[in-house]
């Protein structure tokens, strides 16, 4: 016998999952485990792959064995294709390994033809019905398998529903009507493919598998499977079923449940249902659905049993399942079953309720809740029950690209320094811009959310959103923004500033209003679910933290210390920016110490506060590092405001200004490079940072500082920065008469340093990986400028991911692996972690597992994301399709 293409769903099930695609796997189950579901069968993934490899031609002996399996089908049903007194029709369905909601092709009700919709109707004594499914059939084979545009048959539904009394809707067509309909879709497909319908059903069924393979390679489906990282090989199977209707007569219905309210994850039947109506109609939304507790009064038989149905799938599963359902005539049928979709809240407190119901145990949990997912959770979200009022007001603006999670409102407000001015008078405001770029970083760090028209999920609006953990919704194509007249227009409304608006990062949604929002419960279900992710993880989890209160909430996420708290932003508040400007404009060692003391008993305050949040926890503090030039005022009038501030002439600092222009500042006098050049800065940090250590150790905090040089290339740049930090150690434990226990180190941040891993590590005390910096200089792309042409890299595949986001394993990757290899081979305890973005991807985190790092650092927010990406890690699996 040849290969087998064709499998029976009583053949199929669990174990068959990537031959017969989700769905037939779905259906095998259910039929096994006695429930009731419509005959058919399955065309494997493999017949997809043999499809495409013979060119887009059905293989070798496939059609065969379709017509075997379909002739079982008519015996079981005692029903035949194509026999107009006894017809049998089915459906034709995608289905993937993974599910790729409404991604590929179906078309019901196959088996149609003329004579067979007149057999039917007099069969049924409903020719309505008849005509109904008739004209479904046409518009979904010519739209899918025909290729007609689905508009040319929108057009006359739409106008026989204008006809008649007010807007009908399609339930209300009459029989003659139906047909008459059915008789111009006819003449709609002739037009445009100059061909007649086919009328014979088993062209109809060729013709439509081969439709559902060609849909595997569609742009949808292509799309997601890259959004999803789905490889193309794996194929789609064909699922033929015997068709069962929803909308024959007033005891049929269909809809779609789920075992667990998927928004919630609370325990009860969650779904909706439409009497009298196809699978469809359902999705497509031209009628409202009815909330699933009504079939209970509807149908009550009907109901009880599909709870039943539900818990035995569950049980089966293990798993909240998403089903969808037809009722024939007051009989219960299943049509799928797979693993339902739901929101991070839901997937925790549904994988915390299964352990507790004794359904799966806790290792299952954990691999359970995506790890994106919980970031989420850690943000206020709208209200459901406002969500849905709100939609229903038409107080819905506009949808854009849930750029970072969280939901808030504020008074609209187009311009940055604004909302800064509105917000430091206890305002709430949302930053509402054309796109964002680094100058208004100031008003998204005082607005409650930032919403921008243009720009993607990389977007400079969007990292720094991310990173700040502000709300952000990007590429809201619809507003159209007048700062000149202070309002914008978004679909014929104007907002004006000064509105209120709310903002949902998680969906993307803009509202009109304030929308009452939750606060993230982090108690409760979250923190149980984070104390079993914790037993199975082996990697530390640091946050990056600048500020006593990043550091404050650090600690409540579950970090266990900072892995880099990068010093230069503490010079930039307030006043310090000038005792800044101040050091940078001094001429001699003495002017630049004297410049230095003013910032320093503020740079020894913040340590001391970031120790006390940490106490017990070690504190990776970094040496100064970007390029001076950041530090100076860029225009004219801040020029002039700042040499008279700081005494000294507009033409001096126009002149420093110009002198410390550098053309490729991020290569240029920056990390330890400063601190060589004015080791005065070096030894003022360290300073700051002991005496902090000793001052907290006097009250009973526990301090354990990590001094941390940036950016080496060299053996000899450590050396002599490392030495400042121990002369200063030395000196302060001498005068405080305490003894600190700390560490120095270094960052591995280009290329070299992780070549040289060994010889630095003989001064190194610990490594932190600033793959921000490892990824520009591996790749030689500058960071500031790869938005230019980065996007298009990932368009045309030729990179898989933006290594700024996700570590490139293949190159950087490598580095990180010998820098870690080669530093413990010259110093066996090397503490080794890594700071840089990727430190809170969860691919990149699961790396970072495998090459045995001791920790990753990440923003407060992702911290959490980070440790469940660590235990999964170390649970050693993959989760995906949940
Ligand atoms: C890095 O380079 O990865 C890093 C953490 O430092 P920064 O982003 O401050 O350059
Ligand atoms: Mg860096």
């Amino acid at each position: 016998m040849g290969k087998k293409w064709v499998y029976r769903f009583e053949e199929g099930g669990e174990a068959l999952r990537d031959l017969l695609g989700g769905k037939g796997a779905g259906l095998g189950e259910m039929c096994r485990a006695g429930i009731p579901v419509p005959p058919g069968f399955v065309i494997t993934t493999e017949a997809c792959n043999a499809y495409y490899e013979a060119g887009r031609r059905l293989p070798e002996g496939l059609w065969e064995q379709v017509l075997d399996a379909l002739r079982e089908v008519e015996e079981r049903t005692g029903k035949r294709f194509g026999d107009p007194d006894r017809p049998l029709l089915v459906s034709v369905r995608s289905g993937a390994k993974f599910s790729m909601p409404g991604m590929m092709d179906t078309v019901l009700n196959l088996g149609m033809n003329d004579a067979v919709a007149e057999g039917l109707g007099r069969l049924t004594g409903d020719a309505r019905f008849a005509y109904d499914a008739y004209r479904r059939f046409l518009q979904m084979f010519g739209r899918i398998v025909l290729d007609v545009p689905g508009e040319a048959f929108d057009r006359i539904l739409e106008a026989y529903r204008q006809r008649g009394p007010g807007l009908r809707q399609d339930t209300d067509l009459t029989a003659e009507e139906l047909r008459e309909i059915c008789e111009q879709f006819k003449e709609v497909i002739r037009e445009h493919t100059g061909q007649h319908a086919p009328q014979d059903p088993f062209e109809q069924l060729r013709l439509a598998i081969a439709a559902v393979f060609d849909s595997w390679m569609g742009r949808r489906a292509v799309e997601y499977r890259r959004v999803h990282r789905i490889p193309d090989t794996l194929g789609t199977a064909v699922t033929v079923q015997t068709m069962v209707f929803g909308n024959l007569g007033p005891h049929s219905a269909t809809g779609v449940a789920f075992t667990r309210n998927p928004v919630t994850g609370e325990k009860q039947l969650y779904g909706e249902y439409l009497p009298q109506a196809q699978g469809e109609d359902v999705v497509a939304g031209i009628r409202t659905p009815k909330p699933i507790a009504e079939l209970a009064e509807e149908m009550p038989e009907v109901y009880r049993e599909l709870v039943q149905v539900a818990e035995r799938l569950e049980r089966h599963y293990r798993d909240m399942q998403d089903m969808e359902f037809t009722i024939e005539e007051g009989r219960l049928w299943m049509l799928q079953t797979r693993a339902g979709k739901r929101t991070g809240a839901a997937a925790v407190r549904i994988a915390v309720d299964m352990v507790q119901e004794g359904l799966i145990d806790k290792r299952t949990a954990v691999l359970r809740v995506d790890p994106e997912q919980l970031a989420q959770l850690l943000h206020p979200t709208v209200d459901e029950a406002a969500r849905e009022a709100a939609h229903r007001d038409g107080r819905f603006l506009a949808r854009g690209l849930p750029a970072s999670p969280g939901a808030q409102s504020g008074r609209v407000v187009f311009d940055p320094d604004e909302a800064e001015r509105r917000a430091a008078r206890g305002e709430r405001v949302i930053l509402v811009r054309p796109e964002t770029s680094p100058e208004d970083f100031h008003g998204m760090v005082a607005a409650q959310a930032v919403l921008t028209a243009r720009g993607g999920m990389t977007s400079h609006a969007a990292v720094v959103a991310r990173g700040i953990g502000k709300p952000c919704v990007v590429g809201a194509e619809a507003l159209v923004i007048d700062r000149e007249a202070q309002e914008m227009r978004v679909n014929g409304r104007v907002v004006r500033a000064g509105e209120w608006i709310t903002v949902d990062g998680s969906t993307g949604e803009v509202f009109l209003g304030e929308l009452p929002t939750r606060e993230p419960t982090l108690t409760g279900e979250f923190a149980t679910f984070m104390q079993w992710v914790d037993e199975f993880r082996k990697l530390g989890v640091r946050a990056n933290a600048d500020t006593p209160e990043d550091a404050r909430r650090a600690r409540q996420f579950g970090a266990e210390g900072i892995g880099l708290c990068r010093t230069e932003h503490m010079f930039f508040t307030g006043d310090r920016i000038y005792a800044m400007r101040e050091m940078i404009m001094a001429t001699t060692p003495e002017e630049r110490r004297a410049a230095l003391a003013k910032i320093e008993p503020l740079q020894r305050q913040d340590f001391v506060e970031i120790f006390r949040a940490m106490d017990g926890y070690p504190v990776v503090i970094r040496t100064l590092d970007p390029p001076l030039h950041e530090f100076l005022p860029l225009d004219e009038e801040a020029i002039r405001e700042t040499a008279q501030r700081i005494g000294v002439s507009v033409e001096a600092l126009r002149q420093k200004v110009a002198a410390l222009r550098e053309f490729n500042p991020m290569m240029g006098f920056r990390g330890c490079r400063l601190g060589i050049l004015y080791p005065e800065i070096t030894e003022m940090q360290a300073r700051a940072i002991f005496e902090a250590a000793a001052i907290c150790q006097a009250e009973g905090v526990h301090v354990e500082p990590e001094v941390m040089i940036p950016l080496v290339a060299d053996p000899n740049e450590l050396r002599v920065q490392a030495e400042i930090v121990h002369r200063v150690a030395q000196e302060v434990m001498a005068r405080t008469g305490q003894r600190i226990p700390y560490r120095v180190g270094t960052m591995i941040e280009v290329p070299r340093a992780a070549l040289l891993a060994d010889r630095i590590a003989e001064v190194a005390e610990f490594f932190s990986f600033g793959t921000n910096d490892l990824t520009q200089f591996t790749f030689g792309m500058s960071r500031d400028d790869a938005g230019r042409f980065l996007p298009r890299y990932l368009e045309h595949k030729l990179l898989r991911e933006d290594p700024f986001q996700v570590l490139d394993q293949d190159g950087v990757g490598q580095l990180v692996r010998i820098g870690t290899e080669r530093g413990r081979a010259a110093r066996p305890d090397l503490e080794v972690g890594i700071c840089g973005e990727h430190g809170g991807e969860p691919q990149s985190v699961r790396f970072c597992h495998a090459v045995g790092l001791d920790y990753v650092s990440c923003s407060p927010y992702r911290v959490p994301v980070a440790r469940l990406a660590a235990a999964q890690a170390a649970l050693g699996e993959l989760t995906r399709d949940v």
